[in-house]
């Protein structure tokens, strides 16, 4: 199953982020003996014992909605937050960088689903964050593209044209605020059911976990 999900990512020129959240390090260690080195987890606690028992070379991607406290725990090793989604949280990020003397990779999460429930900012609320002078002052941080996820549905038009939007937000982003800046470039898109239509709509990183590990 991974080398064939590596090739279809691969022909995007995408980047598979295996997403190991509940699963176990055995299974984990399984995907890495294949080659496997991007994981992706939710919850800060289960990360920070995954990170301290498995190899250090993995890159440990943070997915989940990020509380201001548990900031901490995950600034000294994690290798990008996808899930940036309020301004309050990144102000958090920068503090405990600038402590570790480290600048800390970040995506800007964009709550593109109908559903209320999937946290992240609109437009209005990234552009405020961007333009703003706390945002500015900030040494610690970098932004390198974008996130988010898309409808839990069926309706497969719905979902690709939440990523069409996804794309268009980048696009914004990029022009406006990021055009001489090499490293925003990406947009974290895609899961089990729906990664292909991601790659599709221009996913640089798509984030999978049922189809690699077996249901949660
Ligand atoms: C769990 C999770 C995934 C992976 O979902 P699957 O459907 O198991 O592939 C991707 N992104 C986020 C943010 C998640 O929480």
């Amino acid at each position: 199953m991974l080398k064939e999900i590596q090739n279809q990512i691969q022909a995007y020129s995408a980047q598979l982020i295996a997403v190991s959240k509940t699963k176990s390090n055995a299974q984990i260690m399984e995907l890495y003996e294949l080659g496997q080195r991007d994981f992706g987890e939710n919850r800060v606690l289960e990360l920070a014992e995954k990170y301290e028992t498995l190899p250090k070379d993995i890159k440990w991607h943070f997915i989940g909605h990020l509380q201001t406290n548990k900031v901490k725990y995950l600034v000294p090793f994690v290798h990008l937050i996808h899930s940036v989604d309020r301004f309050k949280v990144l102000k958090e990020i920068n503090k405990q960088a600038l402590k570790e003397d480290k600048v800390i990779n970040c995506l800007i999460q964009f709550h593109i689903a109908e559903e209320s429930s999937k946290f992240g900012f609109d437009i209005q609320e990234a552009r405020e964050m961007l333009e703003s002078e706390a945002y500015q002052m900030m040494q610690n941080i970098r932004f390198v593209g974008v996130m988010g996820m898309g409808t839990f549905t069926d309706n497969m038009d719905q979902v690709r044209k939440e990523f069409q939007q996804l794309k268009s937000l980048f696009d914004e982003l990029k022009i406006n605020y990021f055009s001489t800046d090499d490293t925003f470039k990406e947009i974290s898109m895609g899961m089990s059911g729906d990664y292909m239509l991601a790659l599709e709509e221009g996913s640089t990183m798509v984030r999978i976990g049922t189809l690699l590990f077996g249901r949660r």
